[in-house]
This record gives structure tokens, sequence and C-alpha cells, in this order.
């Protein structure tokens, strides 16, 4: 039987990547590659490396089931994910899979053989009969559009584009963003500035971090398989039952969304004590409407006010040496670091290059002209053989980010290996589970909280441009369920005949000709 330059293409060697390579080699599947633009695997985690960088999931939680993630702090500092990125790769034999530097710009479907024709950067090309864009979220920077941040004469730099040769020590830093990256760098901007401007849109409800140290004794009982999923699973289960309050109880019942608000305000209010400060930092958005975070230096920071300043007017320009805010003040700066996040559900950056898939439709096309929707978060009609990891719509479950790279890599590898069980060599998902799971969404969305009034101004990126809701609102364990039992009713399976499959052999070679990954 003839084959494409590989079986399965995967995209990126983030957490998404890595997971899908792992269950593809459980499953049998050995012809794929992973392909990252990078120059190192670990996706986020390889890219940001600014200040304070760290997890604000317990390591045991943010880790793969099968594979203990053995950290210094209960809450890992970000170079020992990436390092946990690279145990993966090394022990679950990925890494001669992995091509660095590769830059995926967009990939076409030939239903006439059944093979997906990707697009490259350099103007490579190849083919593939199943294709996996595990391209993560946290891809696409986003500057502040502030109008003269091109005028700036300072350091200007991006969290996720940490510039580590420039010194910044005793400099006037100004931060935009109080996101979750924000409130980690700017504890350390403060330690080294010589003064910092905190610029904040929004604020964001925090909790105190319990950071412990991992010592040997505890790190020997968590390596331990009984204790280690008893932890695992507890927190998985508090944090479900959390989404469940969320997604159900607080949308069925709304008269308590406020009760639940005041009473965070105030829990909130007394770890601050300081009025001025607890004015500007406490949210008046419902918590849970927006990611939170934790922190024990954060709200400690502002509390040095000879040297930091916590700026919530609006700002109206940028100058070549400072951002003019609304009162008229000109905050002068040295350096600016935005703390802006990414393009996330956004037109054109989901995804972020075109896929055209039967009858050369385009899914960011489609998608933006009906809903953004795939069936579990993972597929499409129309798009046969195309398997989104960490990267579709209604996918990620507000939890550990690489529960959900786990759950789509298994749902993932499963759906491959059935069209290898019956011999197709065309798998896609059929209307009537698409629109039975899309109407899932759509109808918990329309009960949960994320969507009514307690929400508003939270500027969350939980709902995408159109209105919509972009994570999943289930909990990890119907993911999981949906993973583990893939209902192949739920897919036609298609075999090409054996002359075209042949044909397509010649295609494929041709392709590797003109240029091979
Ligand atoms: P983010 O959560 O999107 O926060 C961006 C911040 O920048 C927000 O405070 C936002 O204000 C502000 N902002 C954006 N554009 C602005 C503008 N034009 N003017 C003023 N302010 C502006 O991005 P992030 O902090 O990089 O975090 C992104 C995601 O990364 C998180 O949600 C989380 O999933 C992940 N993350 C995880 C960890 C971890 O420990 N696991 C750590 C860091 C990041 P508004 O809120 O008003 O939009």
């Amino acid at each position: 039987m003839s084959t494409p330059d590989h079986e399965v293409v995967v995209i990126g060697a983030g957490f998404g990547g890595i997971a899908t390579g792992v269950e593809l080699r459980r499953q049998g599947i050995e012809d794929f590659v992973l392909l990252e633009k990078h120059d190192g695997i670990g996706g986020t985690w390889w890219a940001n490396t600014y200040p304070g960088i760290a997890v604000d999931i317990p390591a045991i939680y943010y880790s793969f089931s099968y594979e203990p993630f053995r950290s210094s702090r209960l809450f890992p500092p970000g170079h020992e994910v990436q390092a946990y990125a690279e145990h993966i790769v090394d022990k679950y034999g990925l890494r001669d899979r992995i091509r660095l530097g590769v830059t995926f710009t967009g990939a076409k479907w030939d239903d006439s053989t059944h093979l997906w024709q990707l697009d490259f950067a350099d103007g490579s090309q190849l083919s593939c009969r199943y294709l996996v864009p595990a391209l993560g979220i946290l891809e696409q920077a986003k500057l502040p559009e502030i109008p003269g941040i091109e005028k700036f004469a300072g350091k200007v730099v991006h969290s996720s584009q940490w510039d580590h040769e420039y010194d910044y020590t005793g400099k006037r830093i100004g931060v935009i963003g109080t996101g979750a990256s924000g409130l980690q760098i700017i504890p350390e901007m403060a330690k080294i500035a010589s003064h910092l401007t905190v610029f904040q849109r929004t604020p964001i409800w925090l909790a105190p971090k319990p950071d412990i140290r991992i010592d040997w004794g505890l790190d020997r009982a968590l390596k331990g398989p009984v204790l280690r999923r008893a932890v695992r699973y507890t927190i998985a289960t508090a944090l479900d039952a959390a989404l469940v309050v969320g997604v159900r109880a607080l949308g069925a019942t709304p008269a308590a969304i406020p009760y639940v608000t005041r009473a965070a305000q105030g829990a909130t209010r007394i770890w601050l004590r300081d009025k001025e400060l607890a004015d500007k930092l406490v949210p008046s958005y419902a918590p849970g409407c927006k990611r939170p975070s934790m922190s024990n230096e954060y709200f400690r920071t502002f509390k040095q006010k000879d040297r930091v300043a916590l700026i919530t007017e609006k700002m109206c320009e940028i100058t070549d040496r400072a951002v003019i805010t609304a009162d008229g003040t000109a905050h002068e700066l040295d350096v600016l670091v935005c703390a802006t996040g990414f393009r996330v559900c956004e037109r054109g950056f989901a995804p972020g290059m075109p896929i055209h898939g039967m009858h050369d439709r385009e899914l960011g096309d489609y998608w933006h002209e009906n809903h953004y929707h795939a069936y579990e978060g993972v597929t499409v009609p129309g798009w046969p053989n195309l398997f989104l990891v960490c990267c579709g719509p209604n996918t990620i479950v507000p939890s550990s980010i690489l529960t959900t790279a786990e759950n789509n890599a298994i749902l993932t590898s499963r759906a491959i290996a059935a069209a290898r069980r019956r011999g197709a060599t065309r798998v896609e998902v059929k209307q009537q589970p698409f629109d039975d799971f899309a109407r899932m969404c759509v109808e918990r969305a329309e009960g949960s909280m994320w969507m009514a009034a307690p929400c508003a101004g939270s500027n969350t990126y939980y709902v995408n441009y159109q209105n919509e809701l972009a994570i999943r609102p289930t909990t990890v364990l119907s993911q999981w369920r949906a993973a583990r039992f893939l209902r192949t009713r739920d897919f036609t399976f298609h075999a090409l005949p054996s002359t075209v499959l042949a044909a397509s052999a010649d295609t494929a070679a041709d392709l590797a000709g003109a240029g091979s990954k």
C-alpha cells in the first residue's frame, strides 16, 4: 500500500504536540513527525522566559497522568516545566521525530488522494494522511493598541519575547497588563527598577499561593503512584467542582452571584489592608469570569508606594519618552514591558494560517461565517483527517492545559487507529454528533455566568469576539471519557480504491523530491 511523506504530521512540539506523539506511539503509529517553528521544544514554556515565570497550577496536576513531574516546588518555575517537556520527549522516544525551525504556513486537503498537502515558510511542501495542528493558544503575542507605541524611543519588550541581553537594572520601567504573566513580572521588575509604573486596565482575582518547596521526603512520597494519583485526582475533582459551580450552579441562580462576589471582594480587601489600593485592585466583576491566578508577592509590591505606582487611568497615547494617561499625566519611562497577552480566539488567529478542507473551504472563514465549534473541540465535518490538539474552539477546560492536551491527543490517536483498523484512508466526523456537541456548548454557555451581566467588563478570553463561549463548558472527566471511549459511530471511514493509492504514492514521491522535513 502506498504512503505519503508521513502518515501523520503534528504541527508544534509544545505539550499538545508532545502528548500527540506519545499517544500515536501507544497506538502503534510510528510514521509521524513533529514540526516546530521555534529552535527548542516546550512551546509556550520554551518561548516565555520572563523573570518570575512559574506555573500557577501544582506540578502534580500540571503534568501528564502517566509521568510524574518531579519539581523543586509545588508550583515550579518555568524552566522546570520546559525541562519536563524535554524529559517526556526523551523518555517516550520522540526526540528523533522532532524537526525544529520549521514554520507551517497552511494546508490543503486533496480528496482524490485522501492526503493533506502542507506548505512551509521556506517554500517547501510535504504530504501527509493525517494533519494534527497542536498550535496551542498562547502563540501570537499581542502588543497594546495604543496610539504612538511605535514612537517610543526606550526599550519595548513583550512578556513572551523577553530580551535577556538588555540590562533592566536601575531603569524607569512601565508594565502594561495585569494578567497571569503581568502579576509574575511586576514583583520582579520592582526589585530592580529605579521606579516602576504599572498600568492596569482590569484587575485580576488573586488567591495566596501555597508554594512550598518539595524536599526529598515529599518528592519520594509523591513519586509513589498511589499518593500521586490521590492528590492529582483530588485537585482535578476540586477544579471540576468549581467549574460545575461556575457553569451550572451560579448560572442557574444568578441572584447568588452578587453575594459570592461581595464575599470575595471583602476577603481581598482584608488581605490588602489598604483602602486606596483595594479600590484599584479589587475586581468589580464576579470571580471566575476570567482566569484567576495566585501570588504572594503581587499585592505586597504595590505597598512600596514611593517606588511603585499603580495607574488605572486610561492610556491615551505613547510618545518617545512617556505614556500619557487620560488625566493628562506623562509617565516618563525607559522601558515598556507589555504583558498584554496573546491573540486568542480572534479572527485570523484561530487558526493563524489557512487550512482548506473539502470544496476548498477555509477553516477560519468557515468558523467566522458560522460559529466557532469543533466536535469535542478537536475535529470538524468538511475537514477530514484533521485533528486540532489544544487549539480548537470549545476544547480547553479551565483547568490544567496538560489534561486537555492529553485528552485531545488520546482522541486523535484513537480516531486514526480506528481508521487504520478498518483499512480506511479518510476519517471524518459526522454532522449530527458535531451539531449535538455544538448545541451542548451553546446551551451550557447560555446558562453560564460567563455570558451573564456579572461578567460584563471582565474582558475575558473565555468568550470570543463573536460573543460565543470559547472554552469547553464541561468537566475534565467528561473530556477524558469522550477521548478514552471514542464513539467510532460518530465518524465515517472511507478507503481509497487501490489504484488511487498507487497513484498517490507517485504524488508523494514528487513532493518529497520538492522538499523534505
Ligand atoms: P492575559 O491574561 O490576556 O492578560 C493581558 C493583560 O494585558 C490584561 O491585564 C489586559 O487587560 C492587559 N491588556 C491587554 N491589552 C491592553 C491594552 N491595549 N491596554 C491596557 N491593557 C491591556 O495575558 P497573560 O497575562 O500573558 O496570560 C495569558 C494566559 O497565559 C493566561 O490566561 C494563562 O492561561 C497563561 N499563563 C499561565 C501561567 C501559569 O502559571 N500557568 C502564567 C502566565 C500565563 P484586560 O484584562 O483589560 O484585557
